[in-house]
Order: C-alpha cells, then sequence, then structure tokens
C-alpha cells in the first residue's frame, strides 16, 4: 500500500511511507484569485479512514489535488508521537 505510485504522466514521486494522505471528496474553484495564490482550483479533504474534515483547500495544482494532502490526525507529529510514549 505504501509503494510509490506511477501517475497518468509516468513519472515516479518519492513519497514518505506511511503516510495517510487525504483525498479530495470534491473538487472546484474558488471564486477568485487571492494575493499570492498560484492556481483557484481547490478540493473539499475529507479522510476516508478517520472522517477528518480538512474543508476546502485552494490554491492547489491538478497533481496537488490528485495527491491529497497528508491527514492531521491519522499522521501525528513526531513531537506528538514523543508525547503519547511518555504517557
Ligand atoms: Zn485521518
Amino acid at each position: 500500500m505504501a509503494e510509490p505510485v506511477l501517475d497518468l504522466f509516468g513519472f515516479r514521486k518519492p513519497r514518505p511511507p506511511r503516510r495517510v494522505m487525504i483525498r479530495a471528496a470534491d473538487v472546484g474553484q474558488a471564486p477568485g484569485l487571492k494575493p499570492g495564490w498560484r492556481t483557484t482550483r481547490g478540493g473539499h479533504f475529507v479522510c476516508p479512514r478517520c472522517g477528518h474534515d480538512a474543508e476546502w483547500r485552494f490554491d492547489l495544482t491538478e497533481t496537488e489535488i490528485r495527491a491529497g494532502v497528508a491527514c492531521p490526525i491519522c499522521n501525528p507529529q513526531p513531537a506528538e508521537v514523543a508525547h503519547a510514549h511518555l504517557s
């Protein structure tokens, strides 16, 4: 499951192993471009594993939307892991 995925364009992206990525449940466009944004494209990200709703995120490329975003619940930060280990 953690193997790199060959995408439609035939190149591989190195990805950190065992990261739970949230796939876009819906995709769309922001009403307008904000300063600093590259794109108005975005997606509504809901984690299929824990149900975490990461809400709509914009300023994403097609590649980023396809790759998804890392779930903050399923991918605890290293500091949180260390604390959980101590308690
Ligand atoms: Zn999750």
